[in-house]
């Protein structure tokens, strides 16, 4: 098993923080063959705190020969989804009675508050609730024609599904592919973001606790280019669901068209939040300020530009900027730190260095840009506003994915849908105004997969996830989910009298 330290190492350290973080393979944790770790960090310090079992081909290849097994061989892809279901909700159970101990683990790996980590915890949870009950209750479709013909589809599982995962709130986001690809009968091979391994490493407990047969979850951890990779080009993984950036989104289709796989692809996005000045400016405000600072602003649908319409444009920004000013950065463990530490010293200096890259191209900074002065050390940015971005602007077009806002002001309704459609993204969209007329006229005409008008980012679990444009391709969520990790067959049954035309008689 992994082994874990009795006590913690350093100040603020979770309990039971392992000092060593092993693949999960055929239902036993084991290190790489090649017998390779690496390091693995935490935002605060940037000291490693324990080392990860690096794997490569040979670890994947041994990941495949399990969960090829227990696809082809074991109960799991049989069992009815009642049975499965059971499982599936014990695993959640499992993870709602050690909430506390994911949200440290997550906390302290990502750099999230404690209070949002423990949201994610909980989500997770729900996601398998979710689609245990969806499997339980979805059937198959059958057609009848006329009275000479019954079609029907028979739904089976694909088969080994790799799983490919970011470091942003990662938990919660391999849960969102654990949960339909075992619920719909696949066997799965998960490949944990390499900067955020920890809260990935309490699953192999949490699933042998809750009865999944050995084989059907496996864990192969390590760097992208070298695991990801490997599992996207072994010929007997036919699917792949990734999240994460779009340039590895492309690496990886171009990878996986050699052997045709399924994919789908969650990627990344630069939101815009349009609010127009008739819209609840208050609600408005709290939306647009959640909405791009929580979670580190490390958010995929984060709404990372602000469109403000003119004639408010520079009271919202003076008000964006107080509360920006306001909101509480901290050490990620205490209670009322709404931004924490940035992930990743490399990610930090990624996001830092956009915040240059801002202020050279002419942008406002109206607040934050630099480290608060109480957090001498760590991975922390103040939450910082850009204003007067226009979209010939880096910071305007590519994705910053941490605490930084820029607001642009438009002029009427089609300014601010040219302006929402003006970059390659196309992920999320927020619309704030009272013309409902208005509101769903611009709701359709924004190109994004998901928009939320009047509302901050709420989803139900049912609806369509995914993005447009080079922010993915596919859908999860609900069915939809279930529909990437199955094949429909269709059987088409004679039943009344449906005589075949009659070839090759002698004339
Ligand atoms: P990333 O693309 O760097 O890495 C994601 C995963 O892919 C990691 O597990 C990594 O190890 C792996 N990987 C890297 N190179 C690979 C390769 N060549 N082959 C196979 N696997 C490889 O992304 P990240 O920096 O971890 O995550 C942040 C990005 O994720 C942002 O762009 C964000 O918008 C996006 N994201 C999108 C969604 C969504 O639902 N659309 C959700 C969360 C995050």
């Amino acid at each position: 098993m992994t082994e874990t330290v009795s006590r913690p190492t350093r100040l603020g350290a979770p309990d039971g923080l392992p000092t060593e973080i092993l693949h999960y393979i055929g239902g036993r944790t084991v290190p790489s063959r090649s017998g390779r770790t690496f390091a693995t960090l935490d935002p605060v310090s940037n000291e490693p705190y324990a080392q990860v079992a690096a794997g490569d081909a040979e670890d994947v290849a041994a990941a495949v020969v399990a969960a090829t097994a227990a696809f082809t061989d074991g109960p799991w892809p049989r069992m009815l989804p009642r049975g499965r279901a059971r499982v599936l909700h014990a695993i959640a159970d499992a993870i709602e009675s050690r909430d506390e101990q994911i949200a440290e683990f997550e906390a302290w790996d990502t750099g999230l508050p404690i209070s949002q980590a423990r949201g994610q915890a909980h989500r997770a949870a729900e996601n398998f609730r979710f689609f245990a009950d969806l499997m339980v209750g979805l059937g198959e479709d059958a057609y009848r024609v006329g009275s000479s013909q019954l079609n029907y589809t028979l739904r089976e599982p694909v088969g080994v599904a790799g799983l490919i995962t970011p470091w942003n709130t990662p938990f919660m986001l391999e849960s969102w592919k654990l949960a339909p690809s075992l619920a719909a009968g696949c066997t799965v091979i998960l490949k944990p973001a390499e900067w955020t391994p920890l809260s990935a490493s309490l699953l192999p407990e949490i699933v042998a606790e809750a009865g999944l047969p050995a084989g059907v979850l496996n864990i192969v951890h390590g760097i992208g280019e070298e695991a990801g990779a490997a599992l996207v080009a072994h010929p007997d993984v036919p699917l792949i669901s990734f999240t994460g950036e779009t340039t590895t989104g492309q690496i990886i289709m171009r990878s996986g068209a050699d052997h045709l796989k399924g994919l789908s692809m969650e990627l990344g996005g630069k939101s815009p939040c349009i609010v127009f000045a008739d819209a609840d400016l208050e609600r408005a405000l709290d939306a647009a300020v959640f909405g791009v600072f929580s979670l580190n602003g490390e958010r995929c649908t984060a709404g990372s530009r602000i469109l403000v319409e003119r004639s408010i444009y520079d009271d919202f920004v003076a008000r964006l900027a107080e509360r920006a000013g306001n909101v509480v950065v901290g050490p990620p463990g205490e209670a009322d730190t709404q931004l924490g530490a940035l992930v990743h010293a490399e990610h930090y200096e990624r996001v830092k260095q956009y915040v240059r890259i801002g202020v050279q191209e002419g942008a406002r900074l109206v607040a934050g840009g630099d480290r608060p002065a109480h957090l001498p050390g760590g991975n922390y940015l103040a939450a910082t506003v850009f204003c007067d971005v226009t979209p010939a602007m880096r910071i305007f077009q590519e994705e910053i994915f941490g605490p930084v806002v820029c607001v642009t002001p438009f002029e009427d309704e089609a300014d601010a849908v040219r302006l929402a459609n003006a970059t390659k993204y196309g992920l999320a969209a927020y619309v704030w105004t009272s013309d409902l007329r208005r509101g769903h006229r611009v709701a359709a005409e924004v190109q994004s997969g998901m928009c939320w008008l009047n509302s901050h980012n709420v989803r139900d679990l049912r609806t369509p996830f995914g993005g447009i444009k080079a922010s993915g391709l596919g859908h999860e969520g609900g069915t939809h989910s279930i529909d990437f990790y199955t094949h429909q067959r269709v059987v088409h049954v004679a039943v009344g009298d449906l005589a075949p035309p009659r070839f090759g008689l002698r004339p």
